[in-house]
């Protein structure tokens, strides 16, 4: 298995170094500042070596709604990391078939790079608060740690409450990051209405967005 094209062999040159590698999973439909300015944080202060975006392929919890094609929502996050060399994009999770449980990808993480990495799944707070509904949520927390980001509009003390499973408080550490009140709903409210995305999501995402008339 290839799961990103930067860090693909992170700890194998060096068995006696241990490496910090975050996977931020989410829809990116698209991508957009929120959420990259939340990974930059947590990769600092989490002391991360690296941070991969992995988008859905089809993600369980947007069932019911139309979510753009796994190649474009990839192709935004390659154009929004490219410039930062501590960023990488994994197409692991779209060319998976059928639904996406976050569980499996972890599992296939966690058997392809070696015991010297240790996997840091990265997720807002929103995400956080429905973690005790996630498949296999115990094993998960197992399979890597779990950083939950503050976000705007979503309480950190809810999301505290439901790191729950069994009575057992699952391995999950929260981070403040750069509150920027902006998602994806948002930005693709904003093209529909016809009205500026400019600064909300990076430039080379917006000229792809109009190029490809996503969101109309
Ligand atoms: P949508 O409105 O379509 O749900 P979104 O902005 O929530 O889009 P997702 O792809 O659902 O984006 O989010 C991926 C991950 O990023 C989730 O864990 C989410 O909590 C987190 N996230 C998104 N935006 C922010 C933000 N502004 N600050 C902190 N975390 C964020
Ligand atoms: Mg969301």
């Amino acid at each position: 298995m290839r799961v990103c094209d930067r860090f693909d062999d992170l700890g194998r040159e060096d068995a006696d170094t241990t490496y910090r590698l975050g996977i931020f999973g989410g829809t990116f439909d698209p991508v957009h500042t929120g959420h990259l300015a939340a990974a930059e944080r947590v990769r600092e202060e989490a002391h991360l070596d690296a941070v991969v975006f992995m988008p859905a392929g089809v993600p369980v919890f947007k069932l019911d709604q139309k979510v753009t094609s796994g190649e474009d929502r990839l192709q935004m996050c390659r154009l929004a990391t490219a410039g930062n060399p501590f960023f990488d994009v994994s197409d692991v999770e779209v060319r998976r078939a059928g639904n996406t449980y976050t569980y499996e990808t972890l599992r296939e993480l966690r058997a392809h790079f070696p015991a010297n990495v240790e996997l840091f799944f990265i997720a807002g707070a929103d995400a956080i608060i429905t973690l005790g509904k996630w498949r296999n949520a115990k094993e998960l927390t197992q399979l890597a740690h779990f950083i939950a980001m503050t976000r705007p509009g979503y309480s950190r003390e809810e999301a505290e409450r439901a790191v729950y499973v069994d009575g057992k408080r699952l391995d999950v550490t929260f981070l403040e990051v750069p509150g920027l009140n902006i998602s994806s709903s948002y930005v693709r409210g904003c093209v529909g209405e016809n009205r500026t995305i400019r600064y909300i999501v990076p430039e080379a995402v917006r000229e792809y967005i109009v190029s490809k008339q996503l969101y109309r």
